[in-house]
C-alpha cells in the first residue's frame, strides 16, 4: 500500500490524497494519483507477475501500487483475474502473427468497470463520503450499483433516456440504486451530475475521479503477468507448461475501445509505471478506437491537435462509446502519442462483423463497444499501419449480455417447429444442402 497525492496533469498544482476534488481548481485540468516510486516495494509486485498467486482480486493483489494505507477497508466482489484468450484463427483471418483478447466482460458485472469501482468505493468509504452518483451509458451505473450495494452506501446513477442496453438498466434498478432517465445524451447527464455532486456533497464515481483509473491501470499489470506466466487460454488443450520466466513479456501494441477515454489513459499508466520501475524497457503503442458517430479523440489525433473539438449529437450502435465530449481526451492523446499508438474509427457495420466474428470463432461474447478493438485492428491492419508480425492484445471491454437488444437485431431467430424429431431432421438436410451446394450444379 503506498502513500500518494493528487497532482495537475497540466500546471502541476499539488493536492493532498483527503481533499474531494476532481478537477484543478487553479486551471481546470485533470488530475493524477501520484507515489514516490523509489519507496515501492518492488518485490511484492513482482512476486504477482512471476509466481502462482491466487487472490480473489486481480486489482487488489497489486495493491502496492494502489493509493491506500495498511488497514484499508477494501470493498470488493472479487474483480479482475480475466482470462486472456490466445485467438489464432482470428489472428490468422486478419493477418497478424500473435493475437490475444482480455476479457473483461468477464468481470463480475460484466465490464471493466469493476476494476474502477472497487478502487473509487474503497476509497468513499475511506472519505466517508453521504453518497456516490454516477452519469452513464449504462455499465459505469451497474458497477457502481454494485459496489454501493456491498458498501451500503447511497447511491444515484443518471442515464440518457432510451439509450441504455437492457442488461445495464437491469442491474442498476436490481442492486437498489436511485435512477434516473435523464432527457439528454450522456455528456447533458455527465454535465448534471458534476453540479449535483457539488451541491449535495456526494462523490462523483466517473472516471473524470482519478481514483478509478487507478484501480483500472491493473489491467496493464494482469496482461504482462499472464504472458510472462504463460497463464494463457488456448482454443486446443495444451497442458500447461509453466514458464521459466526470465524477462517480464509485454505486447507490441494494447488495442482499446474509447469512449469517455478513461481505460486508455488507466492502462497505459500500468505500462508506464511498471517501466517506471524497471519491469520492462518499453510501453505497448496504445491504439484507440472510436465509432465513427462519436470520434472527437479520433478527430483530433489525426489533424495533430491538442485539444479536441466535442461532437455534439454522437451516434451509434455501441452505446458504450456513444460519448461526444470526452473527460479524459488529453489523458487519451498524451497515452497514444508518448507511445507510438494511433487513433482510428470503426462503422458500426464493422462493428457488427467483429462481433460476430469473435463469438463464432473465438467463442468469445461481448457486446458492441467491445467488438470495435477488433474492428478497429482489422481495419490498421488492411491500411498497413500494423504490421502483420505484431503481438497485439485487445481489450473486450463488455459481456455480450449486456445488449440482448442488439444481438436479437443481428442474429438469425431461432427456428420454430413441432416437438418432432423427423420435423428437426427435415429442416436440418435442408439447412445443410442449403450450405453446402453440390458440386454437380454449380458445373
Ligand atoms: C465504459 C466502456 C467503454 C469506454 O471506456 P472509457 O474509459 O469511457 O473510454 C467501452 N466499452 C465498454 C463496454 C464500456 O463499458
Amino acid at each position: 500500500m503506498s502513500a500518494h497525492e493528487l497532482t495537475c496533469i497540466k500546471c502541476g498544482k499539488r493536492y493532498s490524497g483527503d481533499d474531494i476534488v476532481y478537477i484543478c481548481e487553479r486551471c481546470g485540468g485533470l488530475l493524477d494519483v501520484k507515489y514516490d516510486y523509489s519507496a515501492v516495494n518492488t518485490d511484492s509486485i513482482e512476486r504477482v507477475l512471476r509466481e502462482e498467486s491466487a487472490h480473489h482480486s486481480g486489482v487488489w493483489k497489486f495493491s502496492e501500487l494502489l493509493p491506500f494505507g495498511a488497514g484499508v477497508r477494501v470493498v470488493s466482489v472479487g474483480e479482475g483475474n480475466t482470462p486472456l484468450y490466445h485467438c489464432d484463427r482470428l489472428g490468422s483471418l486478419l493477418g497478424v502473427r500473435e493475437l490475444y483478447v482480455k476479457h473483461e466482460g468477464l468481470n463480475p458485472t460484466g465490464s471493466f468497470k469493476d476494476r474502477g469501482m472497487t478502487v473509487g468505493v474503497t476509497k468513499a468509504v475511506e472519505l466517508g463520503v453521504r453518497g456516490v452518483a454516477c452519469a452513464s451509458t449504462g455499465n459505469t451505473s451497474a458497477s457502481l450499483s454494485v459496489f454501493a450495494a456491498r458498501a451500503s452506501i447511497p447511491c444515484y446513477v443518471l442515464l440518457p433516456k432510451g439509450k441504455v442496453a437492457l442488461g445495464k438498466l437491469a442491474q442498476a434498478i436490481m442492486h437498489g440504486a436511485m435512477v434516473f432517465s435523464i432527457r439528454g445524451n450522456f455528456d447533458d447527464a455527465l454535465c448534471v451530475v458534476r453540479e449535483l455532486c457539488e451541491r449535495a456533497n456526494i462523490y462523483l464515481l466517473n472516471s473524470v475521479n482519478p481514483y478509478r483509473l487507478e484501480g483500472q491501470k491493473t489491467i496493464a499489470f494482469e496482461i504482462a503477468e499472464q504472458l510472462t506466466k504463460g497463464n494463457i487460454v488456448k482454443s486446443h488443450h495444451t497442458p500447461r507448461t509453466n514458464k521459466h520466466a526470465c524477462e517480464i513479456e509485454i505486447p507490441d501494441r494494447v488495442v482499446v475501445p474509447v469512449g469517455n477515454a478513461g481505460n486508455i489513459s488507466a492502462i497505459y499508466k500500468g505500462f508506464w509505471e511498471l517501466k517506471k520501475l524497471g519491469f520492462t524497457e518499453h510501453i505497448p503503442r496504445m491504439t484507440g478506437i472510436q465509432a465513427e458517430g462519436a470520434s472527437p479523440i479520433v478527430d483530433a489525433f489525426k489533424k495533430g491537435e491538442e485539444n479536441i473539438t466535442p461532437v455534439e449529437h454522437p451516434e451509434t450502435i455501441a452505446t458504450a462509446i456513444r460519448i461526444g465530449n470526452p473527460v479524459n481526451a488529453q489523458k487519451a492523446l498524451h497515452a497514444i502519442r508518448e507511445s507510438g499508438g494511433v487513433a482510428e474509427t470503426v462503422s458500426d457495420d464493422e462493428i457488427t462483423d467483429a462481433q460476430k466474428a469473435l463469438a463464432g470463432l473465438e467463442g468469445i461474447g461481448v457486446e458492441p463497444a467491445s467488438a470495435s478493438s477488433i474492428a478497429g485492428l482489422r481495419r490498421l491492419i488492411e491500411d498497413g499501419v500494423v504490421d502483420s508480425d505484431e503481438r497485439v492484445v485487445c481489450i473486450a471491454t463488455g459481456n455480450l449480455l449486456k445488449d440482448p437488444e442488439h444481438v436479437v437485431r443481428i442474429c438469425k431467430k431461432p427456428l420454430e417447429v413441432d416437438a418432432s424429431v423427423d420435423a428437426l431432421l427435415h429442416i436440418i438436410r435442408q439447412q445443410t444442402a442449403q450450405l453446402k451446394p453440390n458440386l454437380s450444379s454449380s458445373v
